[in-house]
């Protein structure tokens, strides 16, 4: 859930405006507390995306929602950003593509963007032009030696903007920990070809749907081997007409065919491109995995290729579509076996230290990956002999004058989990923690002239075995009886407090449980 800002003056920028994946208390999306954001109003002048994907672009429709600022961003972040916008039936956007090369001026701050390599189409970095100096933020970025088409790394103006001296460089440390170089997309690409010509039946591609290089080789592949290509899953058909639409992939039609069409065709005739590779709920390889996708059925003998990292958390879902996949007799590949499938979008250290030398920075500050990949990041970059190094965490305020560089405040920042399309409150993920850790009880009394009237009555989910409940409940409800009748209450919400207290104390001295307690008063003050 990237999200950085740069303010000079009176003029602040956001640089991406991403989410994180979460199943935490059943929520799907998390993203970061704005509140810091939007206090800067009408100073905030832009949000510059540097790339389309979730983690940068994903929050945007809920940070809009309350603020309306124009957002910049590459042609193929654009047209995902515009889908989504759509979908939360935002209007009146200003949405400005910006492609690589392209430069605004905003307020005192010059904007560049710079082309870099990474596994999504069109992404890029930033040169930012300040009072202090100029500033680069990589966004995302790996250095492909023998890059493929259409992916591009503007290093002759990154050496000419080197030239005129570097102030600051906030460079993306995912690959910290990984050494020498990353994998070349074009190798990933071999891979392919090499474990689908093999295949002797219906072969399944499983990657990260956004990347169309990705995508245009499994399509491409599918040509050479005379295979029909049928795509399963509304993300792999959003990303091919996108990469389509902007001329990524070369016309497809005549290689397409309906997910209703594949068992007509023999095996060895069919790829199937499927989206789902973190094993989400309801995706097309789950279904295909369990079996229950309503048109296509997979056979033992059948090849599953997980063209794709395991994104942390998502392990033991992926592991149960393997194993579900291989109970049936079907062929696995995957990444941690033939690590030559997939080829990571985040340069290792050899590409981040190449990027620390043909910028050469007074200044260096690691970016995104968690505290321990900064951490080793800035490593590298004290080791490349830079002088001035900073590890900052969410929510520090780094001032950046033309000689130093220091941490001199921290802002509130934090968690907002989004639930469908609403986001959830800190009080009621707290309620949901207790629910889904202790069952929830309700206490249910009347309430008239001040008193209790009439005998309690508590209902409990999740807290008692079944077979115990009535009697556990009954018990509650003659002692919350007996401690609150003959009192005199001024109001229902104290009354309210009374009970919620009684049952809380009965509740964690009789079963050391500690439920979410709810009252429901009836009847007038
Ligand atoms: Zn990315
Ligand atoms: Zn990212």
């Amino acid at each position: 859930m990237n999200c950085a800002a740069l303010v000079c003056g009176d003029t602040a920028i956001a640089i991406d405006c991403g989410v994180g994946f979460t199943d935490e208390d059943g929520a799907e999306l998390v993203h970061p507390n704005f509140d810091w954001l939007r206090a800067q109003g009408k100073n905030l002048r832009a949000i510059l995306i540097t790339h389309g994907h979730e983690d940068h672009i994903g929050a945007l429709p809920y940070f809009l929602e309350k603020v309306r600022v124009p957002v910049y961003a590459p042609p193929y972040a654009a047209t995902l950003i515009e889908d989504r916008l759509a979908e939360h039936r935002l209007e009146g956007i200003d949405l400005r593509v910006s492609p690589a090369g392209s430069r605004e001026q905003i307020g005192p701050i010059g904007v560049e963007r710079f082309s870099v390599h990474h596994s999504i189409a069109d992404a890029t970095g930033l040169i930012l032009d300040t009072p202090v100096g100029t500033v680069v933020h990589t966004g995302d970025f790996k250095i492909e030696s023998d890059p493929c088409e259409g992916q591009r790394f503007d290093r002759t103006r990154l050496e000419e903007v080197a030239n005129e001296g570097v102030r600051l460089l906030l460079s993306d440390s995912t690959g910290a920990e990984v050494d020498g170089r990353s994998r070349l997309e074009r190798d990933a690409e071999a891979a392919l070809r090499k474990w689908i010509a093999r295949s002797p039946n219906r072969v399944v591609v499983a990657t990260f749907s956004s990347n169309s290089f990705r995508l245009r080789a499994a399509l491409r592949i599918a040509r050479e081997r005379g295979r029909k290509v049928c795509l399963l899953g509304r993300s792999v058909n959003k990303h091919t007409q996108t990469a389509r639409a902007l001329g990524l992939i070369p016309p497809v039609d005549s290689l397409l065919i309906a997910p209703e069409d594949v068992d007509a065709l023999p095996p060895d005739e069919v790829l199937i491109l499927a989206g789902g590779s973190q094993g989400e709920h309801g995706s097309a390889l789950t279904r295909l995995a369990r079996d229950d996708h309503s048109r296509v059925h997979l056979e033992a003998g059948d090849t599953v290729i997980l063209s794709s990292r395991i994104i942390p958390g998502n392990e033991l879902a992926v592991l149960d579509i393997i194993n579900r996949l291989e109970r049936r007799g079907l062929e696995v590949v995957t990444r941690a076996e033939h690590p030559e499938v997939h080829a990571s979008g985040h340069g290792s250290r050899e590409e981040q230290r190449t990027m620390i030398r043909i910028l050469r920075p007074k200044a260096f500050v690691p970016v995104h990956g968690t505290h321990h990949h900064r951490r080793r990041h800035l490593e590298l970059a004290v080791e490349e002999g830079i002088a001035q190094t900073k590890l900052i965490e969410n929510g520090s305020v780094l001032e950046v004058t033309r000689d130093a560089l220091r941490i001199v405040d921290r802002v509130a920042t934090g968690r907002v989990y989004i639930d469908g399309m609403q986001s959830l409150s800190q009080e009621v993920v707290a309620e949901r923690r207790a629910m889904g850790s202790a069952g929830v009880l309700t206490v249910l009394l009347s309430f008239k002239a001040g008193r209790l009237r009439h005998f309690p009555r508590v209902v409990s989910r999740g807290v008692f075995d079944v077979a115990d409940r009535t009697r556990a409940e009954r018990k509650i409800a003659e002692h919350a009886r007996d401690r609150l009748k003959g009192r005199r209450f001024a109001s229902r919400e104290e009354l309210e407090e009374a009970a919620i207290e009684v049952a809380r104390r009965f509740l964690v001295h009789n079963h050391r449980k500690r439920p979410l307690i709810t009252v429901d008063v009836n009847g007038e003050s």
